[in-house]
Parts: C-alpha cells; structure tokens; sequence
C-alpha cells in the first residue's frame, strides 16, 4: 500500500480549454511548495493530482503548506489499493479502526466508468463491510465521517479525512502586478487577496531611512518572507522616499503633503511595473479609513498612474481586514509600532478633499523625473523563495537605475 495525497481543484474545473493550463501550473506549485520534503512524485491523474509521499513522517508538514498554496479546494491523505470491493474496504477499514465510532457512509466517484459495479453498489457493499468489521452507525444524509473512494482504472484511491484548501486559482496563472507595500495591516492582506486569484504580487516598500529608523523596512522583509509562504517567489524593492519628501516640504503646503507623497509611491511602483511587464498596481486603500482615503484622494492618486490601481479591500471593514491579516500570518508583524514615513512632515489633518487642479499646481514646481532617478538609484532589491532563501538581485537593480531591456 502506498501512500497518497490526493488534491482537488476546485475553480480550476470551469476553466475550459485552459485547464491543462491552469492545472500543470499548480503542479508546478505543488512540486515546489514541497520540494524539501519527502515526495516520490506529483502528477496530475483523471481530474486530481496525486502527490505520492515516500513516508508519512513529514505529514503534519505536508498538510499545512497545501492549506497555503492557492487553487487547492481540498486534499485528502489517501491509501491507493488494486480497485476491488475487498481492498477497497480492507483500506476503508483499516483507517477507520481505533478512531470514535460516529454516523458514516461511503462515496463513491467512478473516474472510470467502465468498472464492473456502479458507484451505489460500491457503496452498498464497501459499507456492508466496515459495518460488519467496526460496527459503525450509518447515516447517508448527515454523516458525520466519509469515507471517499476514487475508482480509477485499476486502482481506487480510498480515504477518511479530507482538509479543506485556501480555494483561489494557481499563482502563476493570473498575471503580474506590483503591490505598494506599507508596514501596516491592510496592505499585505491586499496582495494575498491578489496573489489567491492567481497573480503573482512583487513588493514595493517606501521609507525614509535614515531620516527615520530601519523598522519599516525590516517590517517589509518580514511580510515579505510571510506572503511567499503563498506565492513561494517573491521580489521586494525597497526604495528610498526621504530626500523627495525633503523637497515636498519646501514647496508643498503641508496639507497636501500625503497625497503628493503618494502620487510620487504610485509613479514610482508604476516605473518598476512596467519594467518588469506587470499589469497592474495594488494598495491597500479602503474608502474613509483615514482622512487620506476618500473618493476625491483617490481619483487624486489615480490620476498619477496610468496603469489600473487595484484595490481589493476598497469596501471591507477594518475588523474583516484584520480577521484576513491574523489568518493569512501578517498580522503580528504588522502591528510592531514603526515610523511610517507617510507620517513625515505631514500634519494630523491632511486634506479630505484633495481638488486635482490643486494638487497638480503644487506639484508643479517640482522636479518629478529627477526626483524619481534618484529614488530608484538608491533602491535594494530582495528575492524571496519558499523554502528557501533570500537573495539580491542586482541585475535587475541595474536595469532599474540605469534603464535597458526587460529581463
Ligand atoms: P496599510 O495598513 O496598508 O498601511 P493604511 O490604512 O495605513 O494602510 P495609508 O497609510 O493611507 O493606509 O496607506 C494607504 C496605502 O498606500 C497602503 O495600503 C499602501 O498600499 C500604500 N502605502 C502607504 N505607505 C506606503 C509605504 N511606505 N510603502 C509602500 N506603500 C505604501
Ligand atoms: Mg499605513
């Protein structure tokens, strides 16, 4: 007997004449979420993947980084036996021993139709006869435990538990965009919101070292290392944002400083989108969270980008953000007290109501494409790999301070 784990997709299922596709892609992820661990293979078989485990010590493991990988509806540990009622229930019986006798029943999915008993048959006499080796009460409407069964040709897969998985699409299947990574909470459950559709999210994290102290950054780091847990790859850019706002503070009223701020962030972020052919950008921006946020600063930030600014949390509530932050991991990291560089040299009010005609007038006088040179001349950029480690990139660092061809 050897054993299995058996992953179904969910979404990936409608996807048409892309399903190859989109399925080969989250065995890639799979082959590589795993990689350090036990596997003897990972392949797609009949409408599932079958990961086979050399051994069952790293199960705990296993469990917890396919609950994290997006696509996954859920997986189940599975005992693949020859596709015999006896084997079958012999398998069924034998991971159901010892555990609490609770309502059950079997079923049945038939990947090949042309085995000798139907599904209700299998059924029938798989449950016949755990009941006569346990003696488990059956419930077909509510059980409590099912035992499932995948017949495949000549091999069925038979298994007891079955853990549910984050659902989403294949990372890798659904683009590239870069997110605008802040230390606070809302931010990095912005990109996992992205990175669970698919698109594979690079960071971008403004601070105004040395004005302030490093905390933003290494902040940044961390949630950096916690999102590719889902992704498994990521690149983070660190750019230097203190020496603009010095400028901004001679020339620009202070209560249009934050939205001049975060027009240069967006410019920038878009700079490296482009560079590296992503589609979109992405904040964590929520309509009336802070002062900053309202529908006339945001058209105002819009109006600095060309590429589309997506905003997944635009219409949640702070306690929802907060409820994803602590389940996807971010949330520890992201309430360590820091010095948010959108903080400097602002005042407490900042406009609410930011006209664009103003806003451009003020930002006029100053002199935005060398200001932005000098940003991304002083960028650091960091890869992330899950497992893995963490490494810089300076080939792509060149080409984003000196200018050239997309790697
Ligand atoms: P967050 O919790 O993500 O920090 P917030 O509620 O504190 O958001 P703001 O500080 O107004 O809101 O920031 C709005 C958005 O602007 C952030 O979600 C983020 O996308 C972007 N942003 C703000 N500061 C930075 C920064 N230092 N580096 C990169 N992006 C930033
Ligand atoms: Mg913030």
């Amino acid at each position: 007997m050897t054993t299995s784990v058996i992953v179904h997709y969910q979404e990936i299922t409608l996807k048409g004449r892309n399903r190859i596709w989109f399925i080969n892609m989250l065995v890639r992820n799979i082959r590589t979420v795993l990689a350090d661990l036990d596997v003897e293979h990972v392949c797609a078989l009949a409408g599932r993947i079958e990961v086979r485990l050399a051994s069952e010590t790293h199960w705990d493991e296993v469990r917890e980084r396919l609950q994290r990988i997006p696509g996954i509806g859920h997986f189940a540990k599975a005992v693949m036996v020859p596709a015999t009622v006896e084997a079958m229930a012999d398998a069924a019986i034998a991971g159901m021993r010892g555990r609490t006798p609770v309502p059950f029943r079997v079923k049945v999915h038939r990947a090949d139709k042309r085995f000798v008993l139907d599904s209700p048959a299998i059924e029938r006499q798989v449950g016949q006869r755990v009941i006569d080796a346990l003696d488990w009460p059956v419930d077909l409407k509510h059980p409590e435990r099912v035992v499932r069964i995948d017949v495949l040709m000549t091999d069925a897969f038979v298994f007891v538990d079955r853990a549910a998985g984050t659902g989403g699409l294949p990372v890798g299947s659904g683009g590239k965009a870069v997110c605008l990574l802040s230390g606070g909470i809302d931010s990095p459950v912005a990109a996992w919101r992205l990175i669970r559709r698919g698109v594979r999210v690079q960071l971008v994290h403004f601070h105004s070292y040395p004005i302030l102290n490093d905390t933003s950054q290494q902040k940044a780091r961390e949630l950096a290392a916690i999102l590719t847990r889902y992704q498994l790859k990521t690149r983070l850019y660190l750019v230097p944002f203190g020496a603009f706002q010095r400028q901004v503070v001679v020339s620009v009223p202070p209560e249009l400083r934050v939205i001049i701020y975060r027009r240069m962030m967006v410019r920038l972020a878009e700079r490296i989108a482009l560079r590296v052919k992503a589609d979109a950008l992405i904040t964590g921006e929520v309509v009336g969270q802070v002062a900053s946020q309202t529908l006339e600063n945001l058209r105002a930030i819009d109006d600095a980008a060309t590429l589309p600014i997506l905003r997944p949390l635009v219409g949640t509530d702070k306690d929802v953000i907060a409820q994803d932050a602590m389940r996807i991991g971010t949330y520890p990291t992201s309430i360590i007290p820091d010095q948010d560089c959108c903080a400097l040299f602002t005042p407490r009010h900042p406009a609410t109501r930011a006209a664009l005609d103003t806003v451009r007038r003020a930002e006029a006088v100053l002199d935005l494409e060398l200001l932005m040179a000098e940003a991304l001349s002083g960028i650091v950029i960091e890869e992330t790999r899950f497992p893995g480690t963490v490494t810089g990139n300076d080939k792509m660092r060149r080409l984003l301070t000196r200018g050239g061809t997309t790697p």
